[in-house]
This record gives C-alpha cells, structure tokens and sequence, in this order.
C-alpha cells in the first residue's frame, strides 16, 4: 500500500488544497493530510482548530486522513510509514521553491519522493495568505475555501 503525506501549514485549508488532496487520493491507497505547526510561533489558526476544519472539509473523500506534527516532514513522513511526499504547484514562482524543499527531503531521507500535482487553473491564484488579506479586510472568502472554512471564519 502506497502512503503520501501532504504536508503543508493549512491555515486555512482552500478549495485549491482540496482539489489537490481529492487527485491524491484517486493515486494513492491513502493520503494523510498533515498539519505542519511550530509551538514557539503562533499561526493565524491554532493547529487543533486547523485540523478540526480538515477534517469537517474532507467528509466524504476516502482514503484521508488528519494529523499534525512538529519538527521535520521527513521524521514525520517516516512515522507514518509514507515514502511519498504529495505537493500542489500553481506556477513557476511555486516550483523554484519547492523544488529546493523536495530536494532538501530526499537528501535527509533518501527513500522520499515528492510527487507534485498541478493545480487546475480556477484555484491556481488560492492561497491561505490570499485568504487572510481577504478576511482582515471583511470580505468574502465563500468561494476559495469549503464552506466549514467560511462559517468558522466569517461569524
Ligand atoms: P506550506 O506552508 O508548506 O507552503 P501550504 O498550506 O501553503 O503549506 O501549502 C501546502 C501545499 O499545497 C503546497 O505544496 C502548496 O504549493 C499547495 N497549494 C497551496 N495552495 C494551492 C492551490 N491553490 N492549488 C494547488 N496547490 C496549492
């Protein structure tokens, strides 16, 4: 059985991340969605809230699960048995830095690939920064995020 992690911050989890992780489970036996989170630095979400809101958004897909962890992907990765690292690329600006990271993986764990999923072009200009800007200046984020995501953080 082939196992990816996805990891990423997800904070917020987007209607682009889904897209993603929904391809991701259509090639792989199972995908964990995995929440990185630094305990000395606060996110915009706390991490428990950012795993609640993935796990409310991706009722109904199969083969996922939620978890989150501190420290390197790689250790994580290992824990969970997943030699697959799953990531989302939405242009070039995204692929000079991830292919820096996917490097940096396999050279800490040399049986980890990273496989990148291009993202369909009405989610590529989605991103959780996006979001943010979005609602710090009260507007409306329903159409980029799943609606658990929108009614957690538009009441
Ligand atoms: P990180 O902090 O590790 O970049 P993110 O939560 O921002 O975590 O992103 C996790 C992964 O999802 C990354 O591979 C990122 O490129 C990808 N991603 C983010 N937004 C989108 C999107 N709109 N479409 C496709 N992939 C995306």
């Amino acid at each position: 059985m082939t196992i990816a992690i996805y990891p990423g911050s997800f904070d917020p989890i987007t209607n682009g991340h889904i897209d993603i992780l929904k391809s991701g489970t259509e090639i792989f036996e199972k995908v964990i969605v995995a929440v990185s989170y630094n305990s000395q630095k606060a996110g915009f979400l706390p991490v428990d809230v950012r795993e609640k809101l993935i796990r409310e958004s991706v009722e109904g897909i199969r083969n996922v699960e939620v978890m989150s962890f501190e420290g390197l992907t790689v250790e994580f990765a290992k824990k969970c048995g997943a030699e697959v690292l799953l990531r989302g690329l939405r242009t070039s600006l995204d692929f000079e830095y991830e292919m820096q990271l996917a490097q940096t993986n396999t050279s800490l764990y040399n049986r980890i690939k990273t496989i990148f999923l291009i993202s369909k072009p009405e989610y590529n200009f989605i991103s959780s920064s996006g979001i943010r800007e979005i609602l710090m200046n009260n507007g409306d984020i329903s159409n980029f995020v799943p609606a658990p995501v929108a009614q957690y953080l538009m009441k």
